[in-house]
């Protein structure tokens, strides 16, 4: 049984009563971010919210983690709602009364709504223990921007938290610009890419430099390299499974008359299907390796996976589309019509369990969406009034999920 609208409607209202003290939380959170995997402050604070509510909650050994089970008044499946915590090296200039007190530090992608949101949703759900058939695992985080903390935390046990596999996953992204608050968006599919990045280092051999005949230069060679790539992407993959490589980085020698013994590439791949992000890291070496045996030289590549692609099952981005719209209004939820070429770690829980990832709007309302400071910027506001949607939106999920046993 899908949820009903008086139950929606109750969520809606709750969520909103809730606002205050979900918020007074989230500036807490904004005022002492913390970067990477060891966040002790905001895992104190994860604590001491949650203690009121009577969840089965444990913290991460390799990173400060905390995992938090709450069960329902009756045996069902269990699913997972998720926040990462942690926060950007940026210095914030963003001006708000509760801006950050860390020196170089910021929660300049919306994290702290993020843990906030998914407290508020956890004080939902645990008001209606008595309707639930099953078991929600609250997830929060550490270590998204970079350090692979979805993947630790799975490696710690999170999505079998409950005792069991949870069934379904679902979290959310705040943006500071694009949407207006309030609106939400996803997509079924590719909803953000994978990020990988490529080191390329050309073994040649040095020499001077008006007689290149004695040496073996490696610089035409990266040089013809940077664009054999770029002839790869429009030439090997199909241009509606798209590939982007982009060289950001290329360094050789120390002047103008010696050969250098080497080069050296650094690039970003971003793919948006995992059977193209399966074929990359090998045509990409073949490009290196061939460009460069035929001048006679060598390479070394070393490709490293960053995130996968994350991706929502269509049956699952259905859901939110549903329940947004019953919980806001149709015009409340928006389909994005194609993925945005950001990654996200949340794609490891999705490889692993069905599941949806969603936007959901927090310019705020003194700023137009479209010229807004984006996420990551040291200006980046976030609306409060987000946090009044997403937790309702994340609760809707879990319990109608659950529903369906
Ligand atoms: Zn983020």
């Amino acid at each position: 049984m899908p949820l009903d609208r008086a139950a929606l409607d109750a969520l809606r209202s709750d969520a909103r009563a809730l606002l205050p003290d979900t918020a007074a939380l989230r500036h807490a959170l904004h005022r002492t971010p913390e970067t990477g995997l060891e966040l002790p402050r905001t895992q104190a604070l994860v604590l001491e919210a949650l203690e009121p509510l009577g969840l089965e909650v444990s913290t991460g050994t390799g990173l400060s983690s905390v995992v938090a089970v709450l069960r329902g008044a009756r045996p069902g499946p269990a699913v997972l709602l998720r926040a990462d915590m942690d926060a950007l090296p940026v210095t914030e200039e963003s001006g708000e009364p509760f801006a950050s007190e860390v020196p170089g530090a910021m929660h300049a992608c919306g994290h702290d709504l993020h843990v906030a949101g998914l407290v508020a949703a956890a004080r939902l759900l645990a008001a209606r223990r008595e309707e639930i058939a099953g078991s929600v695992v609250l997830m929060f985080q550490p270590g998204e921007e970079g350090d692979h903390g979805a993947r630790l935390m799975i490696a710690e046990g999170v999505l079998d938290a409950a005792g069991e596999r949870v069934v379904a996953a679902y979290g959310l992204h705040v943006l500071s610009a694009i949407l207006p608050t309030g609106a939400i968006t996803s997509r079924p599919g590719t909803l953000l890419a994978a990020a990988d990045t490529v080191h390329v280092t050309v073994h040649g051999r040095g020499g001077h430099g008006s007689m290149p005949h004695l040496a073996l230069d490696p610089v035409p060679v990266a040089a013809e390299i940077v664009l054999a790539l770029q002839a790869m992407v429009t030439r090997q993959f199909d241009v509606f499974d798209p590939v982007v490589v982009t060289v950001g980085r290329i360094e050789a020698g120390t002047t103008d008359n010696v050969i250098p013994a080497d080069a050296r590439i650094e690039a970003t791949v971003r793919t948006f299907s995992e059977a193209v992000h399966g074929l990359v890291p090998e045509r990409v070496a073949r490009v290196c390796e061939g460009v460069a045996a035929a001048h006679g030289l060598s390479v070394t590549v070393d490709y490293r996976r960053g995130y996968p692609v994350t991706s929502n099952r269509p049956e699952e981005a259905d859901r939110v589309a549903r329940l947004a719209g019953g919980l806001f209004g149709e015009r409340s939820y928006v389909t994005a019509p194609q993925p945005l070429a950001g990654s996200e770690d949340f794609a490891y829980v999705l490889e692993q369990v069905p599941g949806a990832y969603l936007g959901v709007g927090a310019t705020p309302a003194d700023l137009d969406p479209r010229t807004a400071p984006y996420n990551h910027s040291a200006h980046a506001r976030f609306e409060d009034g987000a946090l009044a949607v997403g937790p309702a939106v994340l609760a809707a999920l879990a319990l109608d999920r659950l529903a369906e046993g």
